[in-house]
């Protein structure tokens, strides 16, 4: 819609307060904005929140948290929180995941890299150099990274700048900003069970094997788990919305909940408010989008002017799936002594990207026990799932199918869990229909991955977009999904809108 006159209410509007949105209005609160989120949900965090039953506190999904680390530049959490005078305790987790694969490939990726290296080289030891030399090479680009402040690729003086204080680091990004994890891992190993083996590796966080997988996300992850490391947050993954949406009001900024954005408003083609559903209108030079592209420029926007960078970037990425998620409350004595947090079960390496093939599990409890009652943990279970399975179903099938996929996923895990079914006290089954409900995502998705092969991450767009005055931020701008990236994202977004406002 365009409109005829407007007076600005704030100088930025976010709307929603997924980790992008709020990192994005509090390092702009920080700096001196006057910033309105608005957020259609009850509380704040999108897929990052949480909710409440029978005494247990689940997450809604985010569960393996990177970016609390101490030092470095890529603990952009920690840095988030502290820009806006907030802090978290969290608990360190020794081992990221359990991997739970075919062929009886029993291993754990832990917290101390040489013991991870060690592990997997015992399995493939016929390929102990090339192990080695792949997850060095990982290491590479991390150190690349986190020599620098992250901020905004899209500010030419902060280029110029970085460059001249960083000049090998930003080459090294460089020269692997095009590439994808496949080839490089095929450079240096030949065994094809341990090739599948990289490949979940990047599946269990990109969704997409390692052939599609960029590597700078790849050299974020595979590295600072043993560097920052896997740290959860005390009083769950939900305290870290609240923290943020704390600091942000204490810097004088605003967040309303329960106002859904109908559209984004219009004048010259230029963005300059937003309207909410109730038609309460808020208007603002400067409009951030915290949800995915699909839903902004489909939805918040009319779609039958999708301008044409929107068009070209989605014939290079599609919606990934979404999930089925079992949350469920078991007697503590469901669980073996020495299980991990984090645990990733899949039977047939040909099902690792069909519906329902690979299931990713979280036992939050075992590092923060206040989640459940005494003497019970919390398994949050979750597998990915498409939405067409679950349309265009009468409310008793839909039920049934739920119950009938849950059982299938319980069935399974008794496999690393012997006694779950009988140990159960608390189950909630959230499908692909749930995601798209309750976190506003098009279709449920987890976010977009490339069509093809692409250049690594040179297809992903960052911040700004074809509309002057409306920026994106979140999981489908550079780098993507993952707490730490949309953070990188918040930072990056909030600094150009800075350089924008003259801030
Ligand atoms: C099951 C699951 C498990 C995951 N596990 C991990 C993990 O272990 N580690 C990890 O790092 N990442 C994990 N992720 C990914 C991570 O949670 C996401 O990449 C990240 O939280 C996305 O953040 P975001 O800022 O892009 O937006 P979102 O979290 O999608 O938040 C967007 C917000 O905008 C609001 N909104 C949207 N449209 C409107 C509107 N029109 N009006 C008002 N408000 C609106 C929504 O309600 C929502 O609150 C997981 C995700 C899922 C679903």
């Amino acid at each position: 819609m365009s409109v005829e006159s407007s007076s600005p209410d704030y100088d930025v509007i976010v709307i929603g307060s997924g980790i992008g949105g709020l990192v994005t209005a509090t390092q702009l609160a920080a700096k001196g904005a006057q910033v309105l989120v608005l957020e259609s949900y009850l509380i704040p965090g999108g897929s990052a929140g949480y909710f409440e039953r029978s005494g247990y506190r689940f997450d809604v999904g985010a569960s393996m948290i990177f970016g609390f680390g101490k030092q470095g530049t890529t603990n952009l959490l920690t840095r988030a929180l502290d820009a806006v005078d907030m802090s978290l305790d969290t608990y360190p987790d020794p081992v990221q995941i359990h991997y739970h694969l075919p062929g009886d490939l029993e291993l754990k990726v832990h917290r101390d890299y040489e013991a991870f290296i060690q592990e997997l080289s015992d399995r493939f030891p016929h390929e102990r150099k090339g192990i080695r030399k792949f997850y060095d090479e990982c290491w590479r680009v991390f150190n690349c990274l986190n020599a620098m402040e992250l901020l905004s690729l899209e500010e030419p003086r902060y280029l110029m700048r970085v460059f001249f204080q960083h000049p090998l680091a930003c080459l090294g990004l460089v020269k692997y900003l095009p590439q994808n994890v496949g080839d490089i891992a095929r450079r240096t190993i030949r065994d094809p069970q341990l090739l599948k083996f990289i490949d979940i590796e990047c599946y269990c966080w990109s969704v997409v094997p390692a052939e599609l997988t960029p590597m700078i996300n790849a050299g974020m992850v595979f590295s600072d788990r043993h560097y920052g490391g896997i740290n959860y947050p005390k009083g769950g993954v939900g305290q870290i919305a609240q923290k943020l949406v704390e600091g942000l009001e204490k810097k004088g900024s605003k967040i309303l909940y329960k106002s859904r954005v109908k559209q984004i408003l219009l004048k010259n083609n230029k963005a300059v408010g937003v309207e909410l559903v109730n038609g309460k209108r808020y208007m603002a030079p400067r409009v951030v989008s915290n949800a995915t592209r699909w839903n902004t420029f489909e939805s918040l926007l009319p779609s039958e002017t999708l301008p044409p960078a929107e068009q070209s970037w989605q014939e290079r990425y599609q919606k990934s799936p979404s999930f089925v998620s079992l949350h469920l409350g078991v007697e503590a004595s469901v669980l073996p002594q020495g299980t991990e947090c984090h645990h990733i079960l899949l039977e047939d390496w040909d099902k690792m990207e069909t519906s329902h093939g690979t299931i990713f599990v979280s036992i939050p409890t075992l590092l923060d026990p206040n989640l459940a009652p005494p003497g019970y943990h919390i398994i949050h279970t979750f597998t990915p799932s498409w939405i067409d399975q679950w349309q265009g179903l009468t409310p008793k099938k839909y039920e049934a199918q739920k119950e009938e996929i849950a059982d299938q996923i319980i069935d399974r895990l008794e496999s690393i869990f012997p006694g779950l079914e009988a140990g159960l006290d608390y189950e909630e089954v959230g499908t692909p229909r749930t995601h798209r409900r309750f976190l506003n995502r098009q279709d449920g998705t987890y976010g977009p991955i490339p069509k093809r092969k692409l250049l690594g991450l040179l297809g992903m767009p960052f911040n700004r977009t074809s509309i002057p005055g409306l920026y994106c931020v979140g999981d489908s701008t550079f780098p993507g999904q993952g707490l730490n990236a949309v953070a990188f994202s918040g930072f990056a977004c909030a600094h150009r809108i800075a350089v924008d406002l003259g801030l």
